[in-house]
C-alpha cells in the first residue's frame, strides 16, 4: 500500500504545474508524505514562505537548484522538505547509509538545521546526525555508517571522508550546500571541491545562498548538473 501510495506521489509531484498553483499557500498543497505533513503542522508551518513555494516543487521533480533568497526567508525548511521527500520516495532504511548530506558554514547554522530536521522529520524513521568541531571523533565514528541524513560543517564533513571508515558516499542521493556565499566568505571553496569530488555524480545537489556572485556560479557549475535558478532575482 506504501508502494502504491509512492507511486500516487511521483505522479502528482510530475504533474504538478506551478503555473495551476499559484494560489497554492500550504503545505499541504503539495505533493508530499503524511509524514513530513504531520512534522511541518506539529512545529506550526503551514503557509508556505516565498522561496519554499518556488523551489520545493522544483526540488522535488529531482532538479538540481542554485537558489537564492536573503536571509530569514525560510531556505532551511525550502532544503529539509525536499530531503526528507527523496528518501520517503527511495523507502530509505538505516541499510542504506548515508542518503543526504547538508553543508552548513558555521556549527550554529549546523546546528540550527540539525534542531528543524529532527523536528519536521519525527514521523520519519530516517536517523540523523551532526558533526562540528569540538567532539570526539571516535564516538561519532561507531555511529557514522548507520546515518541517513548528516549534516556538519565543510571541515569536519570532509574530515570524516579522509578517514574512509564510517562515512560512505556511495548511496548519496542528496547533496545540499547552505549558505554558500557565506562558505566561500570563510575560505571553504577548497574543502567544498574536494568534499563535491567524492561524491557519485548521480545525486542531486540543492545549493542555497542569500546572495549570487561569480564565485556562486562558479560553484554552481562545478556542483550542480542542469540546475535551475530560483529566487529572489529571478522572479518568473
Ligand atoms: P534563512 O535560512 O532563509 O535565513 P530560516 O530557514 O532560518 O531562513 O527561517 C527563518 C525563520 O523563519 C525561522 O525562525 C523559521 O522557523 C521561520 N520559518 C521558516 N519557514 C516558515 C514558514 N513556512 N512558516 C512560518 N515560519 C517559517
Ligand atoms: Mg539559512
Amino acid at each position: 500500500r506504501e508502494t502504491q501510495f509512492i507511486k500516487e506521489l511521483e505522479t502528482r509531484i510530475q504533474e504538478y504545474d506551478p503555473s495551476l498553483h499559484v494560489k497554492d499557500q500550504l503545505f499541504d498543497d503539495l505533493p508530499i508524505s503524511p509524514n513530513t505533513l504531520r512534522g511541518l503542522k506539529e512545529a506550526a508551518f503551514l503557509k508556505m514562505t516565498d522561496i519554499q513555494k518556488k523551489s520545493i516543487p522544483i526540488s522535488l521533480k529531482n532538479n538540481d537548484i542554485l537558489a537564492s533568497a536573503k536571509t530569514g526567508s525560510g531556505k532551511t525548511l525550502a532544503f529539509l522538505i525536499p530531503v526528507l521527500e527523496k528518501l520517503y520516495r527511495e523507502k530509505w532504511t538505516e541499510f542504506d547509509g548515508l542518503g543526504a548530506l547538508i553543508i552548513s558554514p558555521t556549527r550554529e547554522l549546523a546546528m540550527q538545521i540539525y534542531e528543524v530536521l529532527v523536528k519536521i522529520g519525527k514521523y520519519h524513521s530516517f536517523s540523523a546526525g551532526l558533526v562540528i568541531g569540538g567532539k570526539d571523533v571516535k564516538f561519532e565514528l561507531e555511529r557514522m555508517s548507520r546515518i541517513n541524513i548528516l549534516v556538519g560543517t565543510p571541515g569536519r564533513i570532509l574530515q570524516h571522508m579522509d578517514q574512509a571508515v564510517g562515512l560512505n558516499v556511495l548511496n548519496l542521493q542528496m547533496l545540499v550546500l547552505d549558505e554558500a556565499d557565506r562558505c566561500l566568505d570563510m575560505g571553504f571553496q577548497k574543502t567544498l571541491d574536494a568534499i563535491v569530488s567524492n561524491l557519485p555524480p548521480s545525486r542531486q545537489t540543492l545549493l542555497f545562498s542569500a546572495t549570487i556572485s561569480q564565485s556562486i556560479s562558479n560553484l554552481a557549475r562545478l556542483s550542480l548538473a542542469d540546475y535551475k535558478i530560483v529566487g529572489d532575482d529571478n522572479e518568473q
